[in-house]
């Protein structure tokens, strides 16, 4: 893939219509993502992850300030790239390569030529044996695996995902974080990767963009030098542990993390 994808959030601000007060959830976002990066967008529950990345996508509008693409102002569905949520939304009445075939098709592309490549990617993911399968009957990890595909299909230069692997267990977590480090070497695309996890953003992204509770601003935003390819093993690293406990310092502050246990973070009470 040889296209450029440049994103530039400038001032961005999102109020929702509620029954009464308007609902204030981001507040002069501003970032740059620059092709090929991994970028990591970590904050707490509530604090507009989602929203940035539906607005970045062009699903929903948003308030105050622009967002661009190249040159393209986001103001209706931008077509050339890859979602993939928290939940793959796979159609149970298709089988797996149709389900990676529905991108092709909603792009009104001829489905027919893109065959092999939802083949070639099924096998990228380790699916190979699984074209005919239902959804219904494949792991939480596989049908995750297949939304990627779906994502990958029409070989976008951005792809942007809303805590993909929130809903997996720990070990099938992992070996998702190392398949999407492999897919986003091979692909070459901007991968844009909503989070709450510091782990997670630490051991995958370039850049970990760091947001406050809601109103979500970005608070700050680190850039992780640690060497590639990175093995899960480097999650043991003084390294790695500096970095996570930088974000951790950070979100001590906000008053979101009190020495919490685990590296999930918490909604601070009030933000929902
Ligand atoms: P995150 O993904 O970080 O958990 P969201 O972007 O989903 O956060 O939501 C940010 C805030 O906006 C939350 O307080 C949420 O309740 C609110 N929100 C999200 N979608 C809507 C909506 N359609 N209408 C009103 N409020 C919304
Ligand atoms: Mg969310």
């Amino acid at each position: 893939m040889t296209e450029r994808a440049h994103v530039t959030v400038d001032r961005v601000s999102k109020w929702y219509p509620t029954s009464d007060e308007p609902l204030h959830a981001l507040d002069q976002i501003s970032l740059e993502m620059d092709s090929g990066e991994f970028v990591a967008i970590l904050g707490p529950s509530g604090c507009g992850k989602s929203t940035l990345i539906l607005m970045i996508a062009g699903l929903i509008p948003y308030s105050h300030g622009d967002i661009w693409i190249e040159d393209t102002r986001i103001s209706k569905p931008y077509t050339n790239l890859g979602v993939v949520f928290q939940q793959p939304v796979l159609l149970d009445w298709l089988d797996v390569r149709n389900n990676v075939l529905l991108q092709a098709k909603m792009r009104n592309l001829p489905a027919r030529q893109y065959r092999q490549r939802a083949e070639e990617l099924l096998a990228l993911v380790g699916l190979e044996d699984f074209h005919k399968k239902r959804p219904y009957e494949l792991s939480g990890g596989m049908r995750q695996r297949v939304a990627i595909c779906r994502a990958l299909l029409h070989d976008p230069p951005i792809i942007l995902m809303d805590e993909p692997f929130g809903a997996l267990d720990a070990i099938t977590r992992d070996q998702l974080n190392l398949d999407l480090l492999d897919i986003w070497k091979r692909t070459g695309a901007l991968i844009g990767f909503v989070t709450h996890s510091i782990t997670e953003a630490v051991f995958l992204a370039d850049r970990v963009v760091v947001m406050s509770p809601r109103p979500g601003r970005v608070e700050t935003i680190i850039e992780i030098d640690l060497p590639r390819p990175r093995p899960l093993s480097i999650r043991e690293t003084p390294e790695f542990a500096a970095y996570a406990q930088e974000i951790r310092g950070i979100f001590g502050r906000l008053g979101i993390l009190s020495d919490a246990p685990t590296n999930e973070l918490r909604v601070p009470e009030g933000a929902r």
